[in-house]
């Protein structure tokens, strides 16, 4: 925030708006009842997909001491506002209630852990059996059961009390606005040969090189006008 804090002040000095900054690219935090299971998972990483409103991503996810980390949170936490949820599926591009009505039909007498095993890794397997139908056989639940085990794999709702900050953020999202500048020249409409590039303007790009790719872009256009 160094840099950019000096830029953000600059910029409202000749009356230009600033986005409020806030950290992107970032893992989330939790607190009760959802940090202990989280961290009992710590080190388990699944294929997900990760949803806030309509944009999702699909990437891995991590389970952490501290919550939810991994590319697939990385990108959505530039979409999520505090207070907000985010949808998760542990086990995408995977049909779980179709896989346990299957496994039901051949092996009854398989337990609900060890069935939900053959989708998602172990320990997590064990978490969504103990809080859903714990030990019970496949024979023994209804298909209404199933689904609902199902929508805790591909539907898992969780709410962030927050992310672990600046300290570990790989972007600023928010600050100079982009209606403030030319997107030419990055010049301030307000104050000829002022410019702002890179990470102090109000432009967030998803994980893979986008962000030093603007920084880089943005210096050459402003370069270039200079
Ligand atoms: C851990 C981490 C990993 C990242 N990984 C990636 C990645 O893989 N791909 C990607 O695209 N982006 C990544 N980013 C983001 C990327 O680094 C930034 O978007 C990019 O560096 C922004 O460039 P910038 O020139 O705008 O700002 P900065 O790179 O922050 O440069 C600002 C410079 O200004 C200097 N400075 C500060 N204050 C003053 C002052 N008062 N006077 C003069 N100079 C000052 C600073 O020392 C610094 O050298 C990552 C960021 C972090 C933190």
């Amino acid at each position: 925030m160094g840099a950019t804090g000096f830029a953000y002040d600059i910029a409202r000095q000749f009356g230009l708006n600033v986005i409020e900054p806030r950290p992107a690219l970032v893992p989330f935090t939790f607190t009760d009842p959802l940090i202990a299971p989280i961290a009992e998972l710590a080190g388990v990483s699944v294929d997900a997909r990760a949803s806030c409103g309509k944009t999702s991503f699909d990437e891995a996810m991590l389970f952490t001491h501290r919550g939810l980390s991994g590319p697939a949170i990385l990108q959505i936490s530039s979409f999520w506002k505090p207070g907000g949820e985010v949808l998760l599926d542990t086990a995408r591009g995977q049909d779980a209630f179709a896989r346990l009505k299957a496994l039901r039909a051949e092996r009854g007498k398989l337990t609900l852990p060890i069935a939900l095993a053959m989708i998602v890794p172990k320990r997590l397997a064990a978490q969504i059996a103990a809080r859903t139908h714990g030990d019970a056989r496949l024979a023994d639940l209804s298909d209404a059961k199933l689904q609902a085990v199902a929508a805790e794999i591909h539907a898992w709702r969780v709410k962030p009390n927050g992310t672990e900050g600046w300290r570990t953020a790989e972007v600023t999202a928010g600050g100079v606005d982009t209606d403030e500048l030319s997107s030419q020249t990055m010049e301030a409409r307000k104050a000829p040969g002022l410019y702002f590039i890179g990470e102090c303007v109000d432009v967030t790009g998803w994980l893979g090189g986008y962000n030093f790719q603007w920084a880089w872009s943005s210096g050459w256009a402003a370069g270039q006008a200079v």
